[in-house]
């Protein structure tokens, strides 16, 4: 058990650093900032040791968030902070000598006036989103390489959680190209860590109404990790912050997957939310498939919740947490919202929800199908899916479809992933469904909507292996606790 453990810590360590830059110290320049919080009037203020090399610029700021900015220098000639508005030159001098530069946010104004889901200050049940993009000063060239450590300290209520790498709460140490990728949160929070497989998931549960306890939260997000790692043999990431926010009058709220520089989960939990809906619940393992699979780009960002959209209900099913009679059903009723419309094209250039969530899982399906069905049943989607992981792929990485195919077909020796992205990418292909539903023996009662099978069908057995737990690596088979 435990040499199993340690494989997969040494695998996931070298794949991580085939994604992320080393952080050389040593020859890179170093952004050190310091920053205290106010829980009461949600104001920040924001010390930063600027390196020479870089320029500084401040985060683009309509509505005045950003004030008091002020630098010196640093050396032997004064470090006196003056107002950065009386020096034209101060950006060229920090570049040149390396500067100090100290600013206030006010992070209430930048909630009530930054619009939503634009990258800006945003309230959700009491936890603040605070992008570092919104409030910190950066190098004006975003490709700029370099380090950025942040301390925080808001004292006892207000803290910051983000899902950097190292995972130290009020603690942020990344790579500058990365620092907008993971959520960055301030809050008051609870701190639960779950040792899953020789990874590390944290779990930071913002305080406030709830209708279920903090270790059904833990639980439930344990589920969802066993759920991808039944798939993979092991968790596809060393490190994952998941945040839950409280309160709010949903169930199972929204919830968002971020990659690059850190993985991370928010999701919020609300008042109405009982155990058996935790237990019920897919959104977890929807987010934690994400986790384990690579960020596409804006284009292909329909593989990726298609996948999870897919992939979530036979995994579930697989573990016994639902019934393949559901799945089916679901499949049925839902997958012709992935048809394409009128006007719509290939499902790289028709960006909308339907096509992006069930076009996507559509896309999937005849994939696993196809591969299933050309391999007699030797190879499936969950190889893809295994080897993607091998190579290091998960959702701080970056990949893009031609990494994607070669790896699929050499994991299957198909080119059923190539095949179906060439016909199904650039234009508007509308699958029979019809025929695939009968040829896998899923026969529909459009009244009840409920499905029954025909074990006669030709495809009938893919059918079954969907939903049956498949064989596992046998690395795994040992790993799992
Ligand atoms: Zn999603």
């Amino acid at each position: 058990m435990r040499l199993a453990s340690a494989i997969g810590v040494l695998a996931l360590a070298s794949g991580a650093n085939a994604q992320i830059p080393a952080l050389s110290s040593a020859v890179e320049p170093l952004v050190e900032c310091r920053v205290w919080g106010d829980a009461a009037s949600r104001v920040l203020i924001v010390d930063v040791a600027w390196p020479s090399g870089p320029r500084p610029r401040f985060p683009r700021d309509d509505s005045s968030v950003i004030s008091n900015r002020m630098v010196a220098r640093v050396g032997a000639d004064g470090t006196a902070l003056r107002p950065i508005e009386d020096d034209n030159e101060w950006a060229n001098r920090c570049a040149r000598e390396g500067c100090r530069l100290n600013y206030s946010v006010d992070v209430a104004k930048g909630i009530t006036s930054d619009r939503r889901g634009e990258g800006g200050f945003e309230e959700k049940q009491g936890i603040i989103m605070a992008p570092l993009m919104r409030w910190l000063v950066r190098p004006e060239d975003r490709r700029a390489r370099g380090r950025l450590q942040l301390d925080f300290n808001g004292g006892r209520n207000f803290e910051l959680v983000s899902g950097g790498i190292d995972g130290r709460v009020n603690h942020i140490d990344t790579d500058l190209v990365v620092m907008d990728g993971p959520h960055v949160v301030l809050g008051d929070f609870t701190h639960k860590n779950l040792d899953f497989l020789g990874a590390r998931i944290d779990v930071a549960i913002g305080k406030g109404a709830r209708g279920v306890g903090d270790d059904d939260i833990v639980r439930w997000v344990r589920e969802g990790a066993q759920d991808v790692a039944s798939l993979l043999g092991r968790f596809p990431i060393s490190r994952l912050q998941v945040i839950v926010g409280p309160g709010g009058p949903y169930a199972i709220g929204s919830a968002v997957t971020m990659g690059m520089g850190g993985a991370s989960i928010f999701v919020v939990v609300g008042e109405r939310t009982g155990k058996a809906d935790l237990v019920r619940d897919w959104v977890m393992t929807h987010e934690m498939l994400h986790v384990a699979f690579p960020s596409m780009g804006v284009r292909q960002r329909w593989m990726e919740e298609g996948l999870s959209t897919y992939m979530e209900p036979l995994l579930r099913a697989r573990r016994g947490r639902y019934e393949p009679q559901r799945v089916w059903a679901e499949f049925v009723r839902a997958m012709p919202q992935g048809l394409p419309k009128a006007g719509d094209q290939g499902l790289d250039r028709t960006l909308t929800w339907g096509r992006r969530y069930w076009g996507g899982a559509m896309f999937w399906l005849h994939v696993d199908v196809e591969i299933r069905r050309r391999t007699e049943g030797a190879r499936s989607l969950d190889d893809v899916l295994r080897a993607v992981f091998s190579a290091g792929g998960n959702v701080a990485s970056r990949w893009d479809v031609s990494r994607l195919a070669l790896v699929a077909e050499s994991a299957t020796g198909t080119t059923a992933l190539e095949d179906i992205y060439a016909a199904w990418s650039d234009h508007a292909v509308a699958p029979d469904l019809a025929a695939l539903w009968a040829s896998l023996g899923v026969k529909s009662d459009k009244k009840s909507d409920q499905v029954t099978f025909d074990d006669l069908a030709p495809l009938a057995g893919i059918r079954k292996g969907l939903t049956v737990r498949a064989s596992l690596p046998a690395v795994a088979a040992s790993g799992f606790n």
